[in-house]
């Protein structure tokens, strides 16, 4: 299904209008109150900022330390070129630990690289322990968000799932479960409990990973993060390599704009730091530790046009600000990030031919830019990648055509005076009817919104005729003796 189709269907979907509109002004207030509340917000941001380009621009050298320090502590790291390489990492490790049950929490890395595919494939039960992802995955679904993976779907929705897939609970009404929140939750609670403890493996995301010593952050508002990380006997660490910061320092300074920007938080309900695998006088903790970092086209774009975008923290402001965004959710962008960001990043890593058209769910408006806790340039990345993408595809040829006859009446000043008037014309029989419709390939311009009327004369036009009246009227003054001041 093409992108154009996509957002057809999100703009007639009245249900999932309604869910959006819920979400994303109590969002931004959120948002707004808690970067509010911050004392120098400005300040920090800008030091948010410079922490993250010092981590990219010595990437290599930070995430050889953090490779160090992971293993100075007990951990194993892996190196996964691109998506294959990660999922075969991921399953040879799950094979190793005997594993038939695999716990995961959120993980955008994992949904890249299609991890439940690839597990299930050799024969892994997965389940997601994140009550947003658990959801989808009782419906066949997927995010449509980086933060609030589920938030397409209503209280009602989640009901009618939890209602199927793990039946209703005795004495309770169908409509009594859809506005009792922590009855649903409690249903989740009790079904994940016995996946925590009989998972082999838990999988997680990573934050951040600090390379001054190793630590893996992990930031949730659930607590099944802690209990991935901590119950099964083996924990795998999924991670982008531009995830890396210096020091521990520096995590305190993002994690103060990541949860205000996210969620509206001071700092999440779980604010978790995994050091290695248990140690011998600690009483719990996996046995194993595995970090997989993840390049998959990230390398490729240091250095790139696109290069900027990889200081994104993940936050999910962005979304939610984004006027494109609110209006057609975000599985219309049919890629694993959307949004404005993922409109840079899913091209640059998925590839600009495929995915660069992501770029035109855009109005340039810079709201992103002005809620980015990194305050990463969106829009000009945006303008860029729409380039780039004209330059993979060499462009519809319609709009080529366009163009060209565009550039040749633009160097022939007769053929550019013909052209207006005939479009003045054109303009007039078009607009009789009521409001001007463009025809043909133009038409989508004008079926949300008004075309402005081509003005009958041209400026050109005007001015000459208002001169010719100026001097007819200074000439007439002469004859009669007056003065005459233009
Ligand atoms: S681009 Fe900025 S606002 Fe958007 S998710 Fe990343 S950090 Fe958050």
């Amino acid at each position: 299904m093409t992108l154009n189709a996509r957002i057809e269907l999100a703009l007639h979907n009245p249900h999932l209008q309604r869910a959006l509109d819920a979400n994303y002004t109590r969002s931004l207030e959120k948002r707004d109150l808690a970067m509010g509340a911050l004392p120098n917000s400005a300040l920090v941001r800008d030091r948010a900022r410079a922490i993250r380009l010092e981590a990219l621009r010595n990437l290599d050298q930070y995430l050889v330390q953090l490779e160090a320090q992971v293993t100075a502590r007990g951990g194993v790291v892996h190196w996964a070129a691109n998506a294959q390489d990660a999922g075969e990492i991921v399953a040879r490790i799950a094979k190793a630990a005997r594993a038939r049950l695999v716990a995961k929490s959120k993980s955008m890395v994992s949904e890249e690289i299609h991890l439940n595919k690839r597990l299930q494939a050799d024969g892994f039960e997965v389940v997601e322990t994140d009550l947003g992802e658990y959801i989808l995955q009782l419906r066949g679904d997927v995010p449509s968000h980086i933060v609030a993976p589920a938030i397409h779907l209503t209280r009602a929705d989640v009901a009618k799932t939890f209602e199927e897939k793990l039946g209703l609970p005795a004495g309770v009404t169908p409509e009594q479960l859809a506005t009792d929140i922590p009855l649903l939750t409690s249903m989740a609670r009790k079904a994940l409990r016995t996946v925590f403890v009989g998972a082999g493996v838990g999988i997680s995301g990573v934050n951040f990973a600090v390379a001054e010593t190793g630590a893996l952050c992990l930031v949730s508002n659930e607590g099944n993060g802690r209990l991935v990380t901590s119950l099964p006997r083996v924990h795998i660490a999924l991670m982008g390599i531009e995830r890396v910061v210096p020091t521990m320092a520096d995590l305190e300074v993002l994690l103060r704009v990541l949860s205000r920007s996210a969620t509206g938080q001071n700092i999440t309900c779980y604010t978790s730091l995994v050091c290695g695998p248990r140690r011998a006088q600690e009483p719990d903790g996996p046995e194993e530790l595995h970090l997989v970092l993840v390049d998959n086209g990230r390398a490729a774009m240091l250095g790139g046009e696109l290069a900027e975008a990889l200081l994104c923290i993940r936050c999910g402001a962005c979304l939610n600000v984004c006027p494109v965004y609110r209006e057609i959710g975000g599985h219309a962008y049919g890629s694993v990030y959307p949004g404005p960001i993922g409109a840079l990043v899913t091209p640059a890593l998925g590839g600009m031919r495929e995915f660069g058209e992501l770029a035109q769910a855009s109005s340039l408006c810079g709201a992103c830019q002005e809620v980015c806790p990194v305050r990463i340039d969106i829009p000009t990345m945006l303008i860029k990648t729409r380039s780039l993408h004209l330059a993979a595809t060499g462009g519809a040829p319609v709009w080529n055509a366009g163009i060209k006859m565009w550039s040749w009446a633009m160097r022939a000043p007769w053929m550019y005076r013909l052209g207006l008037r005939v479009a003045a014309w054109g303009a007039a029989l078009l607009a009789t009817a009521g409001p001007l419709r463009l025809p043909g390939p133009l038409a989508g311009w004008t079926d949300h919104r008004e075309f402005p009327g081509i003005a009958s004369s041209s400026f050109r036009a005007r001015w000459a005729a208002r001169q010719r009246a100026a001097a007819a009227a200074a000439r007439a003054a002469a004859k009669s003796g007056e003065r005459w001041e233009f």
